[in-house]
């Protein structure tokens, strides 16, 4: 990969993952007994900023956290890999909050307590308005609220990355200045849905990336899990965009969690290098796929020393 020249810029969620394994799930009103514990840090965004940091891009996290002890293990790993958190802000509000309960087939429950990330709202992102103006990628999620991630959009000179997870109402303009929207099937469903009610969603995922660029966005990539992901960009006719399919390398999965924000941020990466969206996601889809490979979500993510599995 060529050596990244602009800067990126998250803004989004920090959080502690309090992660229990258990046997099986509890049922309500039951009380078991866990078989292990353990405080992660967590939250798409600070997930996206320590990948793409990691994949070797300046990278600025925009952000609040809680005056607590959970603050510390919010952000232990981004300051440590690389990432600038002089705009992570500390509220008087508990820091983010993510439940995670697995049993052992490996099925989980999620709770999100936003706690501080609720305060990452418009007036936090207008206090950082230059260094959002002056990223060469911003990147944004749907864990803080709507009017953050508008005002971003908004103070966003450069690129906008938009992964639209959880799907959350975001105004139109704000969908529509993505480039791209990173979405998994689920969600481009849901976006559809969300911008055309009445719309009948394509159950061919093709033909929904078609149909969400038909609505006006430059780009769009959609990720398949163990599939890889659909890239569409450019092209004139938008009523019969290009559609290229970007395979992942096949690999032993141990956890998926966190493989979405991997792959975020590593396109994050690729973009503020000057790669195009094609060979962007060529690396992404590499960097997801390692992640699969390793517990948790950011101790997973590869640097720029790991050797990346290939495709084929
Ligand atoms: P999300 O977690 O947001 O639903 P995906 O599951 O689509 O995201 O994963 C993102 C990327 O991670 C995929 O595009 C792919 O490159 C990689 N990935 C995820 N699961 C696997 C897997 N089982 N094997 C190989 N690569 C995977």
């Amino acid at each position: 990969m060529s050596r990244p020249t602009g800067t990126v810029v998250v803004v989004g969620s920090l959080n502690v993952d309090q992660v229990v394994t258990v046997d099986r799930h509890p049922a309500p009103g039951e009380t078991l007994v866990a078989t292990s514990f353990a405080l992660l840090p967590g939250g798409k965004g600070a997930n996206q900023a320590v990948a793409a940091a990691r994949r070797g891009a300046p990278t600025v996290m925009v952000g609040s956290v809680g005056r607590d002890g959970a603050a510390e293990v919010a952000t232990s790993l981004l300051a440590d890999s690389g990432v600038d958190v002089t705009h992570v802000r500390a509220v008087d509000a508990p820091t983010g909050l993510a439940t995670v309960t697995v049993d052992r087939t490996g099925e989980n429950t999620i709770v999100v307590v936003p706690g501080a990330n609720a305060s990452t709202g418009e007036e936090a992102v207008l206090a950082a308005s230059d260094t959002v103006a002056s990223a060469a990628v911003v990147v944004l999620q749907g864990e803080v609220p709507a009017d953050g991630i508008a005002a971003a959009a908004t103070a966003a000179t450069g690129r906008v990355l938009l992964n639209l997870a959880p799907v959350v109402p975001v105004g139109r303009e704000v969908v529509l200045a993505a480039d791209p929207l990173v979405v998994n099937e689920h969600e481009a469903a849901l976006v559809l849905a969300q911008l055309v009610p009445d719309s009948v969603v394509p159950t061919d995922e093709t033909a929904l990336v078609g149909a969400l660029r038909s609505l006006g966005i430059r780009s769009v990539v959609v990720t398949l899990g163990a599939r890889g992901a659909l890239v569409s960009a450019g092209g004139r006719d938008v009523d019969r965009p290009v559609v290229v399919a970007v395979p992942s390398p096949r690999v032993r999965a141990v956890d998926s969690s966190g493989a979405g924000d991997a792959f975020v941020g590593a396109l994050a990466a690729g973009l503020a290098a000057g790669d195009t969206l094609l060979d962007a996601a060529g690396q992404a889809v590499r960097v997801g796929a390692f992640a699969v490979q390793g517990v948790g979500t950011q101790p997973s993510y590869p640097t720029l020393d790991d050797v990346l599995p290939r495709v084929g």
